[in-house]
């Protein structure tokens, strides 16, 4: 058994995040798990063609480590993949990093007042964790009949099968998501046939990318505090942009704007009419391309939305009765979100799962802390993802939070806290409130963001500022101590 004062879970954007900041802060003791051989998390596993982020690239990265080089506005995935592996190296993360590490199974250790973490390479112990394994970080596979059955080549979009050559083959791309949308225009010019089996259309909004020029990136470079003023520009335009979340009339002039840019990129009306969505712009994630809509007017693409049935050796085949042959199956059909797998291996102070624990929906303390689960920290967790900014401004409030708690633990030298129940429930209670008025409660979709039970639980219903202000301070009332200095908590 070897002892860690922190454990990390997920070498991705943040477990490395929490690896910087805790190094910046003078703490070594702290290991960083991953089951890959490789940092990078989602920007590691998603190599499909054309995966690019749709947050603007000064967000999309940490506060403490801006990268005066991004060479586009919106960064593709191998050059955030490349800043995060420059990160590793910059801040010496990578002596920390325990690669190849599957977590089996964690328990809290009452008495020991430990974590025990049985990963894949033997056994560990550490006084607190940080769970950053990401909600986008397992693929869905939809359970559709007979797709075991079928004799061509299946992969999902966040497993790219980069071996299996796709020119002039017959290939079904299953789902219109934010990935589909990337890698579908690229593959389309170089496929025999696609076909595309849309069961929801997105709103696709114009993508308004770049090339940073040679002058900015001196500006970025040389100007101080320029692309401070750059990223604090993008952050309130953003934070402007999410007015329309909260208050749907507002959206209606952006899906005014969606459905111009898909009047001038379908001519066709019965294509047009199938792209064009039924509810309210914003219910489900908004997506950027130019170049999605005009892909799917060429004469090689059949976008179909007769409802998938079964697959069979050769072919999927559609409630209109229709078999529509292919060689290969793609699936771009998202992530478990709400029922992550780590979720199952994960077991508390009684001995309940935080699958139980979050039975039959999930609930945290500012989506970082959950009751029961004592010196578990979520980056990530419930209800902090976001529709119109950068989750990256999120997980690095909560890594202001987590730094908190462990100082606070250090000063008062309390072995383990949890949240009240109470707190939990009020923090939930008000998460759900505000949720109610929100195009994602109101908007008519049925999107990943609800769980199976139809609550939201994975979107922070509010701005990226909110968020932040609320986790700028650590709160000891609202936690609990568990342990041997109860009394110290409650003064
Ligand atoms: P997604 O948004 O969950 O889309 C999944 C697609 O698969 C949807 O169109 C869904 O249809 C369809 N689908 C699922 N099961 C199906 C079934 N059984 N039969 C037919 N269709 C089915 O997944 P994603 O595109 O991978 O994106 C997930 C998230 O990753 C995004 O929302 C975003 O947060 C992130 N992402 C971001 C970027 C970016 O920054 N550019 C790129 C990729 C991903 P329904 O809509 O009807 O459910």
């Amino acid at each position: 058994m070897t002892d860690t004062d922190v454990a990390v879970i997920g070498a991705g954007f943040g477990g490395l995040g929490a690896a910087i900041r805790m190094r910046q802060k003078g703490l070594t003791d702290f290991v960083v798990f991953d089951k890959a051989e490789e940092i990078g998390g989602t920007w590691r596993d998603n190599t499909y063609p054309g995966c690019a982020c749709d947050v603007p690239s000064h967000l999309y990265s940490y506060s403490f480590a801006l990268n005066p080089k991004w060479t586009d506005t919106f960064s593709g995935q191998r050059e955030i993949w490349d800043y995060l592996l420059r990160c590793v190296d910059r801040y010496k993360v990578r002596p920390h990093l325990r690669l190849g590490h599957l977590i089996e199974e964690m328990s809290w250790e009452e008495a020991a007042q430990r974590w025990v973490i049985t990963t894949s390479q033997g056994v560990y112990r550490a006084r607190v964790v940080i769970l950053a394994t990401g909600p986008l970080s397992e693929p869905a596979t939809p359970d559709i009949p007979g797709l075991e059955s079928f004799t061509g080549t299946v992969f999902h979009s966040a497993r790219w099968r980069h071996d299996h050559d796709l020119s002039g083959r017959q290939v079904a791309v299953i789902g219109t998501g934010a990935s589909a949308i990337q890698f579908v225009p690229q593959i389309q010019p170089v496929v025999g046939k696609l076909r595309l089996f849309q069961r929801t259309p997105p709103w696709v909004m114009p993508r308004r990318s770049r090339r940073v020029s040679k002058a900015e990136h001196a500006i970025y470079r040389y100007v101080p505090g320029a692309q401070r003023l750059m990223r604090s520009l993008l952050y309130w335009a953003r934070e402007g942009q999410g007015i329309g979340f909260f208050h749907p009339r507002i959206n209606r002039m952006g899906q005014r704007i969606a459905e111009l840019h898909l009047r001038s990129q379908v001519k066709d009306p019965v294509l047009r009419a199938k792209l064009t969505p039924s509810y309210v712009m914003g219910c489900k994630r908004v997506l950027l391309s130019n170049d999605y809509l005009p892909s799917l007017t060429k004469d090689n693409v059949d976008v179909i939305t007769s409802g998938i049935v079964r697959v069979t050796p050769n072919g999927v085949v559609t409630a209109d009765g229709v078999e529509h042959p292919a060689d290969t199956i793609i699936l771009g059909t998202g992530f478990r979100v709400t029922d992550m797998p780590v979720m199952h291996h994960v077991r508390g102070r009684e001995g309940q799962t935080l699958a139980q624990a979050w039975t039959p929906t999930m609930r945290a303390y500012l989506g970082t802390t959950v009751a029961g689960f004592p010196n578990l920290f979520f980056l990530l967790g419930p209800n902090t993802g976001l529709g119109h900014t950068s989750v990256v401004l999120m997980m690095e409030s909560q890594l202001r939070q987590v730094l908190k708690a462990l100082e606070y633990m250090r000063r008062t030298g309390v072995t383990a806290i949890e949240p009240t129940p109470q707190a939990q429930q009020r923090d939930s209670a008000e998460v759900d409130r505000k949720m109610a008025g929100t195009v994602w409660a109101t908007g008519g979709c049925n999107s990943w963001y609800l769980d199976s039970t139809g609550r939201n639980s994975t979107l922070w219903p509010g701005f990226a500022t909110t968020f932040r202000l609320r986790l700028r301070r650590f709160r000891p009332h609202d936690y609990q101590s568990v342990g041997a200095h109860r009394e110290l908590i409650n003064q």
